[in-house]
């Protein structure tokens, strides 16, 4: 059945970094920012994505959820500058969401005391703005004004990584966090209006925790989605860019949904 027009407005999405742990191509680090009706989700919180959200002139105050899959250095280590920003520089404008597996909150705080250690007291002021949500696998609940989904990915061996459907009013978007090949992918991704996509590797198909293209272009046509984009690209994709049939993200890139 052909489905209906979307009610929705639309969602911009910026591409802010869209290298692997690393930074392959000089790429930066996973992050991206979801914008619809001035609500602003950013996605991941790699190492770069202070930077990366300067450099697109978007104030990281201006945040109200942010989204991590899973407790990998390159999804969530940006963390940290986000919190030094906020205890420096702009306090966030409300109270900020941060939802992700079990143990972001308290590794983002250990990680943050590791980083800046004579924060400590003072970080009391942001800590109060922040409210950490842990996601399972299997959750379908709303956050703020959006819902998300999460399902588990085989990426990480004893911790629970996700993928996240995020729900805008209408409109889908699907990501896959970091994940070996998983059937689990396409029933969770169908209708989804934007499939983002990590590609990590080409040649090295033997590795079971990333994706790695060949095998995505063979089952390409198993998701039925508005669009796929590749993203979390690597070194060896890199190598084959002239090679890719399917659309692959670059940093700075943004579309609208
Ligand atoms: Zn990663
Ligand atoms: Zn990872």
């Amino acid at each position: 059945m052909p489905k209906a027009p979307s009610t929705a407005s639309s969602i911009d999405v910026s591409f802010l970094g869209t290298g692997d742990a690393f930074a392959s191509g000089g790429r930066l680090q996973s992050g991206y920012l979801l914008t619809a009706n001035n609500y602003r989700v950013l996605m991941e919180a790699g190492p770069t994505v202070l930077p990366a959200l300067k450099r697109s002139r978007i104030p990281p105050e201006d945040i109200d959820l942010i989204l991590i899959s899973h407790l990998h250095g390159d999804h969530f280590g940006g963390l940290p500058f986000l919190i030094l920003n906020y205890l420096w520089e702009n306090p966030p404008s409300k109270p900020i969401t941060i939802a992700g597996p079990k143990h972001l909150e308290e590794r983002t705080w250990r990680l943050f005391r590791t980083m800046f250690p004579n924060s400590g007291a003072d970080a009391e002021r942001v800590r109060r703005q922040l409210r950490f949500v842990v996601l399972e696998p299997g959750d379908n609940r709303r956050l703020g004004r959006i819902r998300v989904a999460a399902i588990r990915t085989p990426h990480m061996r004893r911790e629970a990584s996700l993928a996240l459907k995020l729900t805008f009013d209408g409109k889908t978007i699907v990501f896959s966090g970091d994940s070996g090949w998983t059937e689990d992918l396409v029933a969770f991704a169908a209708g989804a209006d934007l499939f983002m996509c990590e590609c990590t590797y080409f040649e090295s198909s033997h590795l079971d925790f990333h994706m790695n293209y060949p095998e995505l272009q063979r089952q390409r046509s198993r998701f039925d989605v508005g669009r796929m984009i590749l993203t979390h690209v690597g070194r060896e994709v890199l190598g084959h860019q002239h090679e890719l049939n399917i659309e692959t993200a670059s940093d700075g890139m943004t579309l609208q949904v």
